[in-house]
């Protein structure tokens, strides 16, 4: 039966936090630092690293597809959780000797590095879908508390969110670039420590309202497919892919070769090489199938309409919003006067602010919408008005560097406020979108519409890379569309159309789409 008044929460969602939370530690004290290891260490381009930037956090939503279907049919979710923790923190281990060598052996620190970035994807494969889906089933079907249960796991993720960029960019992030493994040798420890609680509290306390233990194996998975031999060569396997993707996409292979030729165009090559080609193909593939079954009714199906359409909106918020772990920490690290008197604040502590923001506005934005009762928006106009925000956080911005001079720093109260507006915008559209997803979907399909939710993801960071590569820089032409791109206030205004028209069509669209979901 339905709960209402009980407002106290299992244990188990304690463990859960915990475990996320330390997780998100890992990955975004990592990211913090990433373009800057990649600029000031491997002394890779601002447009390289961009590049890199934009394939490797591609793949990172993208691999939960294969982590959320693996656990489904063979491993259940606690044994796709520990597997994944310990490759990512292995990744983050091959990072930090990645860290060490790169002044002493070139060739193999770029090894290193690949792989290192190949074993984060393939591991948050396995850990971040897992992990969501259990924070649901610790309650009974249709228990008032699950929303609030959410909001606090949303909370772990970015008190950790927080905490990874602070103390990775405080060991790492030094100024001097052979610091910087020790960001990835702290991040990798983070790791153990989730797996660590995982592997101690688990079994004791994440349990469904019978008592029984979630995330155990499902009852028809076939043993062989649990047998650490084949789990290792599989892992590895999938390692070895994610490298390879991450490689052929950055354009450094030479793979000529395997490519074939149509009309003169290099067609293999092309797929192989760019992995916007895949992202596309994954999503015709699954609107392919959803929109021939049969089975479906067409009411059913205007509400996949829906999902596809807010999905296709969420790409322009993600790949303007992301920007935060490559752009704008250049902008951070070159263009922000950073000096307190007493401290220099290092670039990667910036990225922490989103999450800081999180922290400190949710409370307050849960309370607005239920203060509104019944004013409070329809989803998509939440997820409209999410955009709007984000626009407005580039338009403060770039007032801020507005006939600012080359070489002058600003203050760093425009990164900070950009960064608040940015965070409202993503509690407007982030948690609403993903509930609309879950509601909409018919469950035949849910599964496979929550990945198209995260290969919008994938896309939008494939596009934040791109995007970040048109970062100014002196000495460089750059233009988008044939609008030439001269100085900062041409970069961010950028956003601000991009996100400011997207804004408006969405809005525009909000009561159309409100008649498709009914
Ligand atoms: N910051 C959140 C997380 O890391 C959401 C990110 C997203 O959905 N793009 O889970």
């Amino acid at each position: 039966m339905a709960q209402t008044k009980n407002a106290s929460h299992p244990k188990g969602l304690y463990v859960l936090f915990a475990t996320e939370m330390w997780e998100r530690y890992n990955y975004y004290g990592m990211r913090a630092i990433l373009v800057l290891f990649m600029t000031k260490a491997l002394l890779f381009s601002k447009e390289f690293s961009s590049h890199l930037y934009g394939g490797y956090t591609s793949l990172i939503y993208l691999s939960p597809l294969i982590g959320g279907f693996i656990a489904d049919r063979f491993w259940g979710n606690q044994r796709s959780i520990i597997t994944g923790g310990l490759i990512m923190a292995l990744g983050e281990f091959v990072l930090f000797f990645c860290g060490s060598t790169y002044t002493s052996n070139a060739e193999l620190s770029q090894i290193l590095f690949f792989s290192g970035l190949g074993f984060m994807i393939a591991g948050n494969g396995f850990f971040k879908p897992n992990i969501s889906a259990l924070v649901g089933q610790l309650y009974p079907k249709g228990d008032t508390r699950i929303d609030s249960a959410y909001t606090i796991f949303y909370m772990g993720i970015n008190v950790g969110g927080a905490l990874g960029p602070f103390i990775c960019g405080l060991v790492g992030d030094t100024g001097n670039p052979a610091d910087f493994k020790w960001a990835f040798l702290v991040g990798g420890i983070g790791m153990l420590i989730s797996v660590a609680i995982q592997l101690i509290y688990h079994r004791k306390f994440v349990k469904d309202p019978d008592g029984n233990t979630l995330g155990m194996e499902p009852t028809n998975s076939q043993p062989i497919s649990r047998n650490p031999i084949i789990m290792t060569i599989g892992m590895l396997l999938l390692v070895m892919v994610s490298t390879g993707m991450l490689y052929l996409d950055s354009g450094l292979a030479s793979i000529k070769h395997i490519g074939f030729t149509i009309n003169g165009i290099e067609i293999g090559t092309a797929l192989f090489t760019n992995l916007i080609f895949l992202l596309v193909a994954s999503i015709v593939t699954i609107a392919a199938i959803i929109f021939t079954d049969k089975t479906l009714s067409s009411i059913e199906k205007s509400k996949v309409l829906v999902i596809f359409t807010v999905s296709f909106f969420v790409v322009f918020f993600w790949s303007a919003f992301e920007q935060a772990g490559a752009s704008l920490t250049f902008f951070a690290d070159e263009q922000t006067n950073r000096d307190l008197g007493f401290f220099v604040v290092p670039a990667s502590f910036f990225q922490s602010l989103n999450s800081v923001f999180v922290v400190g506005f949710a409370p307050l934005l849960a309370w607005l919408w239920v203060r509104l009762g019944k004013h409070d928006p329809s989803s998509p106009t939440k997820m409209a008005l999410g955009l709007f925000l984000l626009a407005m956080g580039y338009l403060w911005i770039a007032f801020g560097v507005k006939d600012v001079q080359p070489g002058i720093k600003v203050s760093m109260i425009w990164l900070l406020g950009m960064y608040a507006l940015h965070t409202l915008g993503e509690l407007c559209l982030s948690p609403i979108g993903l509930s609309l997803v879950n509601k909409l979907a018919p469950l035949k399909f849910a599964s496979m519409l929550m990945a198209v939710w995260f290969t919008a993801n994938a896309f939008a960071n494939y596009l934040a890379g791109a995007l970040s590569k048109l970062y100014p820089e002196a000495g460089k032409s750059k233009n988008i569309l044939g609008f030439g791109i001269e100085n900062n206030f041409d970069f961010f205004i950028m956003f601000v159309f991009m996100s400011g028209a997207a804004s408006l069509i969405l809005f525009f669209l909000s009561k159309k789409l409100q008649s498709l979901m009914k």
